[in-house]
């Protein structure tokens, strides 16, 4: 049975999709307007954790994730600049060259995570239209109200708007930490569509680099908007099994895609809302100021002491498995030098195994109630090694550990596939094909060869099984 802890109820509860086996997730992607760093790649494994976990327990998974593109400001309360607007200007270049470049960053740091690309990538500019059409709904119901700025969700019309973080709108007001719009009604209140300055009236303001005719007015959609339209016509249904995000997005963005989502539909938006921790660097936050803000190619390219091998984004997958994704994981250069360490120790013990037989069921068994507690990839990695230090025979080892590692994803299989060298696998197939044509005798001979070699070759049932002679 696996349970998930559940943001929308604050319990760990069993794991029922609405029609299982198929499993629908939506998971909000980067913002395309500056490098993702390891922070950001973090929660994008333990999104890669959760759906290997589906797939491991037989459910049929559906993942869509959207890229915004477009209409994420600065702040999440609806002031300050269009993120990448600002990101066009940062790096003197349009705002779909940078949208181009930092997808494909993305993708490159998500591949060199061993990250399964989603089902379904939906960019925020491809679907205006429908954004557009999601916001005349919420109009028709009367949720909606427009103001010199843009149209915006009128949030006192919706119960229990909070339900997702628990806050109160008081508390809100009290803290004044949402900056006001002029004209707007409540500090909870959020745009929808957000209008172009007008030439006429804003002096000195630039013209936007991205914009769109609508019926509101010429303007772009709100950050939240685009979340909800996608979820629901990427996965075609108005209620989702599971929403992943980062905890930061709890309070604003994915309480305004509940109400905004369940305002226009009157039905559940998400039954299971995950959100995963962040991740310091020495122990701070990333910033600027800091300088302690990696990327994944950074650390490939940290410059490694005389004589040290580099370290490889696998042994950060490692170090990110670490940590419970609901805790904030702390990132050092030394914790990166262990994990590497452990990765490479794991490597060599598997490179002496034979070929994966009858695993250890007591083994996997655990490894399973680990994972479906809640994702809990450090007790998991610490069953692993408890395998891989056990009695048991290595073959045995082997098909356990290869089982275990389609959800950890460090590729632990392929590892053992470049045991044996070519030069020897070669010699094996021509003596398979010597013994098609029932030269057994010269086929002994090419046993002989290979045995000298420092290799065994095996028949079975199979095919050949070759096994270093000594392991
Ligand atoms: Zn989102």
């Amino acid at each position: 049975m696996l349970k998930i802890y559940n943001t929308l109820t604050k319990k760990v509860e069993e794991f029922k999709p609405i029609n299982s086996p198929k499993v629908n997730i939506y998971s909000c992607g980067p913002t395309v307007y500056d490098y993702q760093h390891i922070g950001h790649m973090r929660r994008y494994v333990g999104d890669d954790i959760l759906i290997r976990v589906l797939d491991f327990n037989n459910f049929r998974v559906k993942h869509v994730m959207n890229i915004t593109d477009v209409g994420h400001l600065v702040s999440d309360a609806d002031t300050g600049e269009d993120k990448m607007e600002k990101g066009a200007r940062k790096f003197n270049k349009t705002v779909w060259e940078i949208a181009k470049m930092f997808e494909e960053q993305f993708f490159a740091s998500a591949k060199a995570l061993n990250i399964k690309k989603p089902d379904l990538v939906m960019h925020a500019t491809d679907y205006i239209k429908e954004q557009i059409v999601f916001i005349q709904a919420l109009e028709k119901k009367g949720y909606t109200y427009k103001i010199d700025d843009g149209i915006y969700f009128d949030t006192s019309k919706f119960s229990n708007y909070n339900k997702l973080s628990g806050q109160n709108l008081k508390d809100m007001k009290a803290g004044a930490r949402v900056e006001m719009v002029k004209g707007k009604k409540h500090p909870s209140d959020f745009a929808l569509w957000k209008f172009s300055p007008n030439p006429s009236t804003s002096s000195g303001q630039p013209k936007r680099l991205m914009e769109w005719e609508s019926p509101f007015g010429i303007g772009f959609p709100g950050w939240h908007i685009e979340c909800s339209t996608m979820a629901i016509k990427g996965l075609e249904t108005e209620t989702l099994d599971i929403h992943t995000g980062g905890i930061d997005h709890i309070a604003i963005h994915h309480t305004n895609e509940i109400v905004q989502s369940e305002a226009a539909t009157g039905k559940t938006f998400v039954k299971y809302w995950m959100h995963h921790n962040f991740l310091l660097v020495d122990g701070q936050k990333m910033s600027k100021s800091l300088g302690n803000i990696y990327t994944v190619e950074d650390i490939i390219k940290k410059a490694m002491p005389a004589g040290r091998q580099g370290f490889e984004p696998l042994a950060l997958r490692y170090l990110y498995l670490q940590t419970h994704y609901r805790q904030e994981a702390n990132f050092t250069f030394e914790a990166l030098e262990s994990a590497q360490t452990a990765l490479n120790r794991l490597r060599e013990n598997i490179s002496n195994w034979g070929k994966p037989k009858v695993g250890c069921a007591e083994f996997e068994e655990r490894f399973l109630q680990a994972i479906n507690n809640d994702l809990n990839m450090p007790e998991a990695l610490s069953i692993v090694w408890e395998l891989v230090k056990s009695d048991y025979p290595t073959s045995a080892k082997a098909e356990s550990l290869f089982k275990m590692d389609q959800v950890l994803g460090l590729n632990l299989g392929q590892d053992q596939k470049l045991e044996v060298p070519e030069e020897i696998m070669k010699m094996v197939k021509e003596r398979e094909e010597l013994r098609k044509i029932q030269s057994y005798h010269l086929a002994d001979q090419m046993r002989g060869r290979i045995k000298k070699l420092g290799y065994n070759v095996l028949d079975t049932e199979k095919g050949s099984l070759v096994k270093k002679i000594g392991k």
